[in-house]
């Protein structure tokens, strides 16, 4: 089972991964992630390092073929940049009997969704999703999938925006997108939603400030379509209309 275990907030996660979690004999997955599941008798945690997705799906198949009930955990949704298809490129590429396995993925909610359900509807009209890490593809391949997406009208949101790693990335990714769509599209920095440090900013695009998110902010890049709605305690409601002219 590989399970998504949503953005934080117990209220969040599906009852499917609550009950997927329980049924394991073993779980495995990104110590700060393992943290977030009930511990349960009888139950063996394997906790790993962030990077070592191959090795730990390998590990997570190897007690599957030998039996065992695995739960292999992800935050938000397991196929969303996250461990799903991490576990399909090792039976790919791993002992053919892993292909006979029962592999479930049980969904979750992606923080995309869960930081645009806290802002409105941003995402209401065409969107994608972008992981801006380097670390698994060239950096010229996200800037022209930037580029790209923006000249297309595309709503984006931006996983992976910054991390001790990566500290440049957000900004020339901003930087970029400044050539491309109008100064003034909003762009939302959504940090540790459903968690008890919650925060969320909005900016123009023009003063946007990279420096605001960390590897817990999911960004998302309005469109010129996007539409904001202030209201009288001078919150403010995003969100992108379902039609657009012709
Ligand atoms: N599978 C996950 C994404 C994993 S990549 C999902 O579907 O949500 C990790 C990135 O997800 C982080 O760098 C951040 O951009 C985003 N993220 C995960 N949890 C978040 C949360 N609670 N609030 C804001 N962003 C979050």
């Amino acid at each position: 089972m590989v399970v998504g275990l949503g953005p934080g907030a117990d209220a969040l996660q599906t009852p499917q991964a609550a009950a997927a979690l329980a049924a394991a004999t073993d779980l495995l997955g990104y110590s700060t992630y393992l943290d977030r599941v009930p511990v349960r008798g009888g139950q063996t945690r394997h906790a790993s390092d962030n990077r070592e997705e191959i090795a730990r799906a390998r590990h997570a198949l190897a007690l599957a073929a030998s039996g065992r009930d695995v739960a292999m955990v992800s935050s938000g949704d397991p196929g969303v940049f996250a461990m799903a298809s991490a576990v399909f490129e090792a039976i790919e590429h791993g002992e053919a009997a892993w292909c006979g396995l029962d592999v479930q993925v049980i969904p979750g909610i992606s923080a995309m969704f869960a930081a645009a359900a806290r802002i409105g509807a941003p995402l209401g009209h065409d969107f994608c999703a972008i992981s801006l890490s380097d670390n698994l593809k060239p950096w010229e391949t996200v800037l022209r999938r930037l580029r790209a997406a923006a000249e297309a009208g595309f709503v984006i949101a931006l996983y992976n925006p910054a991390s001790r790693a990566r500290p440049w990335q957000l900004a020339a990714a901003l930087e970029a997108l400044r050539g491309v769509v109008p100064g003034e599209t909003p762009v939302i920095f959504a940090t540790a939603i459903s968690r008890a440090d919650e925060r969320i900013d909005i900016a123009p695009l023009a003063t946007a400030d990279a420096g605001r998110a960390d590897m817990r902010t999911l960004v998302m890049i309005g469109t010129a379509a996007t539409r904001a709605i202030t209201r009288p305690d001078g919150g403010v409601w995003l969100y992108t209309p379902r039609g657009e002219a012709a």
